[in-house]
């Protein structure tokens, strides 16, 4: 999707502080962060949502939870993350690319708002 800023960044046609990468998944500092430490994490192929997620294409979410736990062995984040998926308006999608956020570094309050 040309017009799709994640897709950019997974082209490396966007700027990005990328902090993993493979041929399927790229993880970079969200420009917003909400926590001391929030990375997105997202699928190099352009899935709007988890509602587009299908048999084929679905071994990427398992892909991603690898990459994520990785990511938080190397930062040393074992004292506790979180990681959170908003699909749609109303839970506040705001990029309609599949991604995956790891928030980290403070005390993340429950339930989330
Ligand atoms: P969501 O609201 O769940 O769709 O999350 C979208 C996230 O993408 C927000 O936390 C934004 O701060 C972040 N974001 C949007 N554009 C960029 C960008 N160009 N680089 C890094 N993060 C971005
Ligand atoms: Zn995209």
């Amino acid at each position: 999707m040309s017009g799709c800023v994640f897709c950019r960044i997974a082209r490396g046609e966007a700027p990005a502080s990328i902090v993993y990468k493979d041929e399927e998944i790229v993880a970079f500092e969200d420009i917003n962060p909400q926590a001391p430490y929030h990375i997105l994490v997202i699928p190099k192929d352009h899935i709007p949502s988890i509602m587009d997620l299908s048999s084929g294409n679905i071994y990427v979410v398992g892909k991603i939870y690898n990459a994520i736990k990785e990511i938080a062995r190397s930062k040393n984040l074992e004292k506790g993350f979180r990681v959170v998926v908003n699909c749609g308006p109303l839970a506040g999608q705001s990029v309609n690319h599949l991604h995956f956020h790891l928030l980290s570094g403070r005390r993340l309050g429950w339930p989330p708002g």
